[in-house]
């Protein structure tokens, strides 16, 4: 039932809050759940003014008081479901404590608190990667601006295990360890009632970014493949994603994401030719003309993240130089 725009109740006691983005992706879902004695918050936007405006909106509509909000759940360590949390922490007179994972908790510290050797990093990445320069230095200047809109940064932190049982309102979720695009990401499983907060691991309309970047551990699109096909059995009737519509076909869209996956490393295959870079290969898959610096960052780490599958499974070889060059086994 619609609350007020863009704000409605996407299950009983759970309002979908749609907190625009400067991006080609314009919004992030984020939800407010009824919860005992108060509220749940679960993802938060960029801070950004248009964000808090639409936070305001929705406590007005709902007649939340800051005060009660009894916590901040993040689903992932992203500046668009991370970079408000600080701020809507404040907001509360009580401090209610951040909730995420522990590796995305690290995560968070590393990519956007201490930032220690991160542009170094992202810039000997990206060089491996083949990126000319310009470019290079256009991908770490958008991550230095992606960091402005995540300050204030928590004060308080709690860490959620995967495999927690976590109560909010009526009902119980489970917490269950999504990795892929991005490591720690946790879901909330409700099983009663079929209810699944999906984060960005199950999208509608687009497939999820899941890439290698300066920091990933290996092999991000194996995990994120293994963990479709498990979440695939579960019994979901609703899912509430990061972005886009809600899911109500579970499987049907898990077995869509399966399959993208496939045409896309039948494409990455196809289009290595001997001594190879990422950048070479990523334009064939990529048009460049139509990115935006922000998405060149993910068109390379999602290239490099099908590249490395492809080498694990023996089907690509990669020289290991100042330059990763990939070959075809033949
Ligand atoms: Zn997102």
């Amino acid at each position: 039932m619609p609350i007020h725009d863009p704000i409605f109740e996407a299950a009983e006691g759970i309002y979908q809050v749609r907190i625009p983005l400067p991006f080609a992706l314009n919004i992030v879902n984020c939800y407010l759940l009824r919860d005992r004695g108060g509220w749940t918050i679960v993802d938060t936007g960029l801070n950004r003014p248009e964000s808090q405006t639409v936070w305001a909106a929705a406590f007005d509509a709902l007649r939340i008081k800051p005060a009660s909000i009894r916590r901040i759940v993040l689903t992932h360590m992203h500046p668009d479901h991370y970079g408000l949390a600080g701020w809507l922490q404040r907001q509360s007179p009580h401090c209610p404590p951040v909730v995420m994972s522990p590796i995305e908790w690290n995560a968070a510290q590393r990519t956007w608190i201490n930032r220690d050797g991160l542009d170094d990093r992202l810039w000997q990445h990206l060089t491996r990667c083949g990126l000319p320069s310009d470019l290079i230095a256009a991908a770490v200047e958008v991550g230095r601006n992606m960091t402005m809109m995540t300050a204030p940064h928590p004060e308080r932190v709690e860490t959620l295990e995967p495999g927690s049982s976590i109560e909010i309102g009526s009902r119980v979720f489970r917490t269950i360890h999504a990795p892929g695009h991005s490591d720690g990401q946790l879901l909330l499983y409700c099983a009663d009632d079929g209810l699944m907060i999906s984060g960005d691991h199950v999208l509608m309309k687009i497939t999820p970014n899941i890439g290698v970047w300066q920091d990933t551990p290996p092999q991000p699109l194996r995990q994120f493949l293994d963990s479709l096909r498990f979440l695939r059995q579960l019994d979901v009737s609703l899912a509430l994603p990061g972005h886009k519509t809600v899911i109500t076909n579970w499987a049907g869209r898990i077995d869509e994401l399966l399959a993208h996956h496939d045409q896309r490393l039948a494409a990455v295959a196809g289009a290595v030719g001997d001594g190879a870079t990422v950048y070479q290969v990523s334009q064939q898959i990529f048009d460049y003309t139509r990115l935006t610096n922000h998405e060149i960052r993910f068109a390379i780490a999602e290239t490099l993240a099908h590249l490395l599958h492809l080498q694990a499974e023996g089907r690509l070889t990669c020289d290991d130089g100042d330059t990763w060059r990939f070959e075809p086994v033949r």
